[in-house]
């Protein structure tokens, strides 16, 4: 029987030095690596340090590939998911996230009437943490690894 390659599915941000603006690195991961990519946000000016936050899928192994390549072009990566943090006491479920949350990774159970954070699914837009009366939500990206 032929093996089945799970597709590996990840949210990663990335942040450019002014020196690699103009090169086609987030290109480069589909012909080098085989993996297809989805741009959730981008903030990129010539010159300029850029962001770009990216769905990257593929094998497993390409994915680690495309990561190190990435880091290698001086390009900060940082998985969204490791970064996102719900403070779940602090959570009143009030369920104003949910309306704002584009990737549905804030839902509402119905069976229990608790809000559900699925950071996997998390495109760390930062909506939630701007409606969140008791600031429950934490989206950090900027400080180093
Ligand atoms: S940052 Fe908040 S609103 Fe944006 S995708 Fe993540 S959980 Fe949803
Ligand atoms: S807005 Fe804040 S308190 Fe309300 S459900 Fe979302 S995370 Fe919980």
């Amino acid at each position: 029987m032929q093996d089945v390659i799970k597709a590996h599915r990840k949210i990663v941000h990335l942040s450019f030095p002014p020196e690699s603006s103009g090169r086609p690195v987030v290109c480069n991961l589909t012909r080098l690596f085989d993996l297809t990519f989805n741009i959730l946000q981008a903030s990129i000016s010539p010159r300029q340090e850029g962001s770009l936050t990216l769905e990257l899928t593929g094998s497993e192994e390409n994915y680690t590939k495309g990561i190190a390549y990435l880091s290698e072009q001086g390009i900060k990566v940082q998985v969204v998911a490791q970064k996102i943090f719900r403070d779940e006491e602090a959570c009143i479920d009030c369920g104003m996230c949910t309306a704002l949350c584009a990737s549905k990774a804030l839902h509402l159970d119905r069976a229990t009437r608790r809000i559900q954070f699925d950071s996997e699914k998390c495109t760390a837009c930062g909506m939630c943490t701007r409606v969140c009366p008791v600031n429950a939500m934490n989206v950090q990206l900027d400080e180093d690894w």
